[in-house]
């Protein structure tokens, strides 16, 4: 395992909020950054030492975040995955490709999942419709259909309540081929993030409960309202996941939770997580500062929970009223990402509040109607 230092240089694909938490927290230890993104100042861009302004699968771009960097890492899955993977021939790019193959394409997320072991819900895979109409009864209805590749916040699935509305699954395959899972009457979304290191020494995060608004994460609430027991069975299939996947870096599993208390995992991010931002005021050691310490190859830190805590996402329709009330909440810890157009239903920023009481912290951010769309 290569151990990175301060001063060296660390160089990130891709330049939106998750890589710009990530250079924030590697610059506080004093690490230079390097970014490629197509955008000029893209969040990441604005705070990095070198900005590279290219296309992510640009052979020429991704040599040159090479030639100026120590280590690379990547703050999203749907990068190059052979421009990654002639990256790591010729730089050090300790998380692999093979995790970025994996979870670019539904079909071998959902293998890769079963075979480490953990629960996955029923599912059948389709590389067109009639094959999808030759399956589906494996598995029935209630389900949902969902592209292998491109597909996120819901886009690229559908639900499919009966063989009447099978039809609706068609237009689907034009983008991909398809997997078709049975639907999980679930009791709540929680996520656990797994960080491990090379010398294979990994801890997981407090889990997060996480609620949707218009398939976009809206609140994450930490501790996860839920019993230890079901706490303790999404930390146990993580650790499983992480290991059977060799995990290098960060990992974030994001598992329905039954009324019985059993989990099923739903899909995997290969990256620090929007569930994850809590971390930076809440633990003793955010998810960016971990995922640094992991990709340096340091030592981990134990993560420690200072308080319960709330996430709220701050879209491009809640900037404005945000701006108005954000005297009145002293407590409240607001991160803008620095995108420069606040359009509707793009992730903007985030706040966390800290609270010895959930349910009250929950009606007060209800009270302010800021997210009451
Ligand atoms: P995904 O893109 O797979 O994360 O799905 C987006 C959201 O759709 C999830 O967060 C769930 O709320 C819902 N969903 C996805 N798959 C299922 C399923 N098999 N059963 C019930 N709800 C699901």
């Amino acid at each position: 395992m290569k151990t990175i230092l301060p001063n060296q240089t660390i160089g990130i694909i891709g330049g939106g909020q998750l890589g710009r938490m990530m250079a924030l927290a590697a610059k506080e230890a004093g690490f230079k950054i390097a970014v490629l993104d197509p955008t000029e100042n893209s969040p990441c861009g604005q705070v990095a030492d070198i900005q590279i302004v290219a296309p992510y699968n640009d052979e020429t771009a991704l040599q040159e975040l090479a030639d100026v960097s120590d280590v690379i890492t990547y703050e999203f899955e749907n990068i190059d995955y052979e421009g990654l993977q002639q990256l790591c021939e010729t730089a050090y790019v300790p998380q692999g490709a093979e995790l970025v193959r994996i979870t670019q394409n539904r079909m071998n997320e959902k293998a890769e999942i079963a075979a480490s072991g953990a629960p996955v819900a029923n599912y059948i895979t389709a590389q067109n419709f009639e094959e999808l109409q030759s399956k589906i009864e494996e598995i029935g209805y209630p389900c949902i259909v969902k592209t292998a590749f491109g597909g996120y916040d819901g886009k690229g699935q559908v639900k499919l309540d009966g063989p009447e509305e099978l039809h609706q699954a068609a237009s689907l395959f034009e983008h991909s081929v398809c997997i078709a899972e049975a639907f999980v009457p679930f009791e709540k979304e929680i996520s656990v993030i797994i960080q491990r290191n090379a010398a294979g020494e990994s801890f997981c995060l407090p889990i997060a409960e996480n609620i949707h608004k218009n398939h976009i994460l809206h609140e994450s609430i930490v501790p996860a309202r839920v019993h230890q027991e079901v706490l303790e069975k999404a930390e146990e299939a993580a650790t499983q996941i992480a290991n059977h996947l060799a995990l290098v870096g960060t990992l974030a599993v994001e598992m329905f939770v039954l009324e019985d208390g059993n989990i099923i995992i739903n899909e995997l991010a290969p990256r620090p997580h929007n569930s994850g931002h809590y971390s930076i005021e809440a633990c003793n050691v955010s998810q960016f500062h971990q995922h640094v310490r992991a990709v340096c190859g340091w030592p981990l830190r134990e993560p420690k929970l200072w308080a319960p805590s709330i996430m709220v996402n701050v879209l491009g329709e809640h900037v404005e009223p945000l701006m108005k009330v954000i005297n009145d909440f002293p407590d409240w810890s607001v991160h803008l990402y620095g995108k420069a157009e606040a359009k509707v239903k793009r992730k903007m920023g985030h706040v966390t509040i800290m609270t010895d009481n959930i349910e009250s912290t929950l009606k007060e951010i209800d009270s302010t109607a800021i997210w009451s769309d």
